[in-house]
């Protein structure tokens, strides 16, 4: 069965590869093959962002590795097992990741903040996974996006080379995982609503021009992005498609920032702002394979319930979250912290929150393969309510670290944080994740989180 899909696949790529490629002969021969051909690849068109890996081994201590059977293979040829006097790779519900130490860290990552295997066997013989993040590649129908995580502190700190400059590399790594340079997805633009030729092409760089206007006010971009997400939810798009559809995201954008005057706010429900919490630690949640193997699945769950219930409180202390990463802090102590806008840092922030948004939609990790498969209307409106979490968990860092205001590092480290876990972590994905949404899109609540927290 699962033969006979690939196969359909590679039958339907090899197909769309001839027509769209200024190749043709080329490609032609490959379809008579039937070859699989490789999408081609869009490295993230965004000039203002750059990356070189500058060895910090946060994502080292970050994430969970998936290994694939080739990583596994490399694995037993390096012979860890007998160097290190114990396993290296751990199996939870039928999947294999590299270990972790009891603090989260991979079991490869030295002292001095280095990758053991890539010390030395270099870079090439790490697991796939680890070479190619901070890079997310994202097939669409005719070619693979490469967006960038900014759960790399480098990516959020804007340090090292020009993107373009790492294609070769991408291109090498993106092969050995094939399933990324192939057409598996279908492009919708709203519910059981298939995206027409250019429809996702015309809202992604319309949105980015808009967030690209230097002359408004880091608040005044992203109400406008709420608004567009919250307008195009409300509109009746199966009338309005193709030449129509450009027409009318062209015409919503062009009303921006004027618009938002003539749409004034009411402050945030006390409703939205429990919501809002319940989606920061949705998205906080840290469960460790090795934590969840050795306290065993009901004590697991029931401490997240216990945070997750004093999150939609909202009162008291904190509860300790994601390692540690919330110092001792109550919620009142959080509401006491200025909104982003009003932060000396706020020329930093915006770059940074701006930088994010623009590279996760042309970067593709808005919607589609990039985001659960969710069609643009509400991956825009995902994208919107991920920027309203990291403003609050920027608040609420401050507020740990006994920040008078929201500083720079409080933001990059919220916002790594909010994007570790988004288009990976099967919950954020979910129905009732869907439903949070469905719910924000009431009442303005997009507009109203957004604004009252940036
Ligand atoms: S988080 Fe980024 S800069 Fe730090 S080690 Fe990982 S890839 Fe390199």
């Amino acid at each position: 069965m699962r033969a006979t899909t690939e196969a359909r696949t590679l039958r339907r790529v090899s197909g769309s590869q001839s027509n769209n490629s200024p190749h043709g002969d080329a490609n032609k021969d490959n379809a008579r093959d039937a070859r699989p051909v490789a999408l081609p690849l869009a490295i993230l068109p965004l000039h203002q962002q750059r990356y070189s890996c500058h060895g910090c081994g946060n994502c080292c201590r970050d994430f969970t590795v998936q290994l694939r059977p080739h990583d596994l293979e490399k694995l037993r040829t390096q012979d860890w097992e007998t160097k290190l006097g114990a396993p290296v790779t751990t199996e939870f519900r039928g999947v294999t990741y590299l270990r972790q130490r009891d603090d989260g860290a991979c079991v490869f990552l030295m002292d001095d903040g280095l990758c053991r295997i890539h010390k030395e066997y270099g870079f090439t013989e790490k697991p796939i996974a680890c070479q190619m993040f901070p890079f997310v590649p994202i097939p669409d129908d005719r070619r693979t996006r490469v967006g960038l995580s900014f759960a790399c502190q480098s990516v959020r700190e804007n340090k090292g080379a020009e993107l373009q400059s790492h294609a070769n590399d991408v291109d090498r790594m993106t092969r050995a995982v094939p399933e990324t340079r192939v057409a598996t997805y279908t492009a919708m633009l709203a519910d059981a609503m298939g995206a027409k030729d250019g429809e996702l092409d015309a809202l992604s760089h319309a949105i980015d021009a808009y967030l690209a206007r230097n002359d408004l006010t880091m608040r005044d971009r992203f109400d406008g992005l709420s608004w567009v997400a919250a307008s195009l939810g409300r509109a009746k798009l199966a009338e309005v498609r193709a030449k129509r559809f450009r027409e009318l995201v062209a015409l919503l954008v062009s009303a921006l920032p004027a618009e938002l005057e003539h749409l004034p706010l009411e402050a945030v429900l006390p409703k939205q702002e429990r919501l809002l919490r319940q989606a920061v630690y949705a998205r906080l949640e840290d469960v460790q394979v090795h934590h969840a193997k050795s306290k065993g699945r009901w004590r697991t769950v029931l401490a997240q319930l216990l945070a997750s219930r004093a999150f939609t409180r909202g009162k008291g202390r904190i509860p300790s979250v994601a390692r540690g990463l919330l110092g001792d802090v109550s919620f009142d102590l959080i509401r006491g912290i200025p909104v982003l806008s009003e932060s000396p840092d706020r020329d930093a922030i915006e770059d940074l929150l701006v930088r994010y948004a623009r590279a996760t939609i042309i970067g593709g990790r808005a919607w589609g393969a990039g985001y659960y498969g969710w069609p643009a209307v509400r991956g825009l409106q995902a994208l919107v309510l991920n920027i309203a979490c990291a403003a609050w968990l920027a608040r609420a860092l401050a507020a740990s670290r006994g920040h008078a205001h929201v500083t720079i590092d409080d933001a990059r480290d919220a916002l790594g944080r909010i994007d570790r876990h988004a288009g990976r972590a099967p919950w954020l994905g979910s129905v009732g994740e869907r439903l949070r949404l469905e719910y924000f899109r009431l009442d303005d609540g997009l507009r109203r989180i957004v604004r009252e927290s940036i």
